[in-house]
């Protein structure tokens, strides 16, 4: 941090914000310079309040160099994060592949959905079973009982499952199931929820608030790190912008500079992003591009009937093609990285 102090600053000024950065037990480096004095702080950041230096007296202007999620930043661990999924078959280097539907419908809709996407290669099966609903008459997932379905097409399939927890008590139950845990774009910024998947066993998948910034974003992950839970995955999924024609708008931007920001795996959502399968596989390939590590899609073997999602789902054999060109547009970047390969 480097506090810029106005060019008339007095010496009691100047002294009261170096005692300021010793309080927070940094180390003051004041250089005068011939029209200003500027103080540089060394030292860990971590649990400083940088508003209060810019209300102290003298000071004209505060620039924060380190950002302040330390355990999420590549600044502090260069290289590509590890995360291991139980159960997880997958060449290292790969595209991670997680697909299903929007919701646990039925036994027969995820047991069919599950079949069709593990042919098609994926590598990890989706599905909620409590769903953040916007009304509160739309179908809300089949709970627990939603659990034991994706538990059973695991069995089947081998393929491992991502659930979302909207709560607390949810991720208790989920690690029952010994599942990778979603924390939803509606509750990024739920921080009691983020402390329980910190102290929980499982990875987590945690999706970007529709109105969050990539910092923001990253000290949600900084929350599930920091209280113990190293295995984190983050999702981009699209953000509201003014554009009507689209459900959300894909931040590709997004994409290369959380893989420059931090060591974590980046995936991304396509399905979200869009709102509209026939968007899905462009934007997909967009995301590829741009250096995610992996995709979440939302397949339905019968879109016209889902009780969540369908407009933006794919058809098994939809989701067949995306896989086979995701994994050509997958080779091209192996040929000519951008990026280091994938943690995941
Ligand atoms: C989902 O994955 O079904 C979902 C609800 O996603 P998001 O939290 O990104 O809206
Ligand atoms: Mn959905």
């Amino acid at each position: 941090m480097m506090v810029i102090m106005n060019a008339n600053a007095t010496k009691t000024e100047i002294d009261n914000v170096v005692q300021k950065v010793e309080e927070y037990e940094l180390n003051p480096h004041v250089i005068i310079g011939s029209e200003r004095v500027v103080i540089a702080a060394s030292g860990d950041p971590r649990e400083v309040d940088y508003r209060i230096f810019n209300v102290l007296p003298g000071v004209e202007q505060v620039i924060t160099i380190s950002p302040p999620y330390k355990l999420a930043s590549r600044e502090f661990h260069p290289n590509d994060s590890e995360i291991s999924i139980p159960g997880l078959v997958k060449d290292p280097g790969d595209i991670l592949i997680i697909a299903g539907p929007c919701s646990v419908e039925s036994r027969t809709q995820l047991l069919e959905t599950a079949q069709a996407v593990k042919e098609a290669g994926a590598h990890m099966l989706r599905g909620g079973a409590f769903k953040p609903r916007t009304s509160p008459y739309s179908f809300q997932g089949l709970g627990d009982e939603g659990l034991k379905i994706l538990a059973e097409a695991r069995e089947i399939t081998g393929l491992p499952i991502i659930t979302e927890a909207m709560a607390i008590k949810d991720i208790e139950v989920i690690s029952e199931y010994g599942a990778v845990i979603q924390i939803g774009a509606r509750n990024m910024q739920n921080y009691s929820l983020l402390r329980s998947a910190g102290k929980c066993q499982m990875p987590v998948l945690l999706k970007r608030g529709m109105m969050a910034t990539i910092d923001e974003l990253l000290l949600s992950a900084e929350y599930i790190l920091a209280h113990g839970n190293p295995e984190v995955m983050i999702c981009e999924r699209g953000i509201r912008t003014f554009e009507q024609s689209t459900r959300y708008t894909a931040d590709i931007n997004a994409l290369p500079v959380l893989k420059s920001k931090t060591h974590l795996p980046v995936l991304f959502d396509p399905s979200h992003s869009t709102g509209h399968w026939e968007y899905v596989l462009p934007v997909a390939l967009a995301g590829i591009a741009a250096g995610a590590d992996g995709l979440i899609v939302e397949v339905h073997p019968h879109p016209e009937k889902a009780l969540s999602d369908g407009q933006q789902s794919l058809k098994p054999e939809r989701f067949y093609d995306l896989v086979s060109q995701v994994n050509k547009m997958a080779q091209m970047m192996r040929e000519e990285p951008v990026f280091a390969g994938s943690g995941v």
